[in-house]
């Protein structure tokens, strides 16, 4: 039984429309692409990778400030950088190893984004079609990513020549740049008036650029770097959409099992019990068995109550909410649940940060430390959620496989969704590692450690030893995981 999508034959072969669609509907694009061939995926990837590389170095010879005041016309402009390039290797050959290495960084890149992506995409199948479900859409999703790309280093370009042709105009009303004294011995009282010049001259500079600078010359790097974290997300959150949308697969008949130990129970009797563990059978079999936990009927009971027993659940009894996921039949309701948690853990991290910051200044905030907390906070929150983000997705990997691999079926689909709910744990995990981190700056404050054991390096042993329990605090996440698709591996459903 063929179970395809309409919208699924005439585009199949067709990658440049779907690649167009998918910058725009990238779920609907996703629906249509599935059964493009893998290869057809990687070529497309290649040439879009590539015009997205001819894209960023156009950027920076039309927007950025390197060629603006060279008297080139455009052509000029657009080859030069070329030539630098190839200037360059050809000047010393294993600069090309570094252009090498970073096409192949940004390669593995992509293979790891793939890998983050196999079990949200994976439904009830053989393996190898899952992954290569992931590696077509992550493949695919290159248009999307260098869109973003695009976008941000013409940005980019474009607010460092703000900046280079602000500094000009400054610097073109000052006097000039001090110039050094020759042949004078270091030390010497020459040497020093010229240091005092040129520390004034600075002075004078950034006395006139506080004075008059536009605001994107004074929020240049953070302007870049939110809208790179933006474009950053962005461009996650739509591959995860695409790789996670609905995908109908051929159901795979299995005879019923035991859900508690996965003894076979063909030709034995509802109203029995399972002759392995004692289970009643109808437990295994039964209609009103895998509900799934509170969240996937929030529309009853309210989503606020649902989220908070969800995360009850999945916190204190993980094998509870492993028995009530379908493992075969799959549902999205997860992703919502994630997407919430995450960001209201990324919000979390951030409160817990600014406040952090405002006890360690003590009330002595200045204008630099309020900055911090608009821009530095949520840069270091977003990475740090991105960094738990890929620690979910690859444990839900390692897990979901070796589980897979057991069972002789596809669980990576219901790791994804076991993941998804225990991820409430993440908001604990916050709590625990900045209640240790307090504990731990208070220590080192004091010099508690080095007034009981008198020894030095008192910070470090409290730096590794803080280390060592956020690493404890994120293998009890793997544990509930794995509890939870430990008592899933044998549903029925
Ligand atoms: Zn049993």
């Amino acid at each position: 039984m063929k179970n395809q999508q309409p919208s699924d034959l005439p585009l199949r072969r067709s990658w440049f429309y779907v690649s167009l669609l998918r910058v725009i509907r990238p779920v609907a694009a996703a629906r249509m692409s599935n059964h493009l061939p893998l290869w057809n995926a990687l070529v497309g990837h290649v040439i879009l990778a590539s015009i997205a590389f001819v894209a960023c170095i156009t950027s920076v010879a039309l927007l950025g400030p390197d060629y603006q005041h060279q008297g080139l016309s455009t052509i000029q402009k657009l080859l030069k950088p070329w030539f630098e390039l190839w200037n360059e290797i050809e000047r010393r050959p294993q600069n090309a190893i570094g252009v090498g290495l970073f096409l192949g960084f940004i390669e593995l890149a992509f293979v790891v984004t793939a890998l983050c992506v196999v079990a949200c995409g994976a439904r009830d199948e053989p393996l190898r079609r899952s992954f290569a479900h992931a590696f077509r859409q992550t493949w695919l999703h290159t248009i999307n990513i260098a869109v973003f790309a695009i976008l941000c280093a013409c940005f980019i370009n474009m607010t460092e020549s703000v900046r280079h042709e602000f500094n000009r105009r400054i610097e073109s009303k000052m006097a000039p740049y001090p110039q050094p004294p020759k042949n004078v011995a270091p030390g010497s009282p020459e040497q020093k008036a010229y240091n005092k010049a040129v520390g004034k001259w600075y002075q004078q500079r950034s006395k006139l650029v506080s004075q008059t600078a536009p605001i994107l010359y004074r929020y240049n790097d953070e302007a870049c770097v939110a809208m790179c974290i933006t474009a950053g997300f962005l461009a996650l959150a739509t591959l995860f959409a695409a790789a996670g949308a609905n995908r109908p697969t051929d159901p795979i008949e299995r005879d019923p099992n035991c859900e508690c130990c996965g003894y076979n129970l063909t030709g034995l009797t509802t109203d029995g019990a399972c002759p392995e563990c004692g289970q009643s059978i109808i437990e295994s079999v039964g209609e009103n068995i895998r509900l799934g936990p509170p969240w996937e009927r929030a529309a009853k009971i309210g989503h606020i109550r649902a989220w908070f027993q969800t995360a009850r659940i999945s916190i204190f009894d993980p094998s509870g909410l492993g028995k009530s996921l379908k493992t075969q039949q799959m549902t999205n309701a997860h992703q919502s649940f994630f997407g919430w948690t995450m960001s209201a853990n990324f919000a979390f991290t951030a409160l817990v940060l600014s406040v952090f910051m405002l006890i360690v200044e003590n009330e002595r905030m200045s204008q630099n430390d309020w900055e911090f907390i608009l821009f530095g906070v949520p840069l270091i929150s977003f990475v740090i959620s991105l960094a738990q983000f890929v620690f979910l997705q690859l444990a839900t990997l390692n897990i979901g496989f070796r589980y897979s691999w057991r069972n002789k079926k596809n669980l990576l689909g219901a790791t994804s969704r076991a993941t998804s709910y225990c991820s409430a744990y993440l908001i604990v995990w916050t709590i625990l590692v900045s209640l240790t981190g307090i504990l731990a700056y208070l220590i080192y404050l004091k010099g508690i450690l080095a007034t009981i054991f008198g020894f030095y390096g008192t910070d470090t042993f409290v730096a590794a030893g803080w280390g060592i329990t956020i690493l404890i605090l994120l293998l009890i996440q793997q544990i509930l995981i794995t509890r939870a698709v430990q008592a899933a591996q044998y549903a029925n459903t």
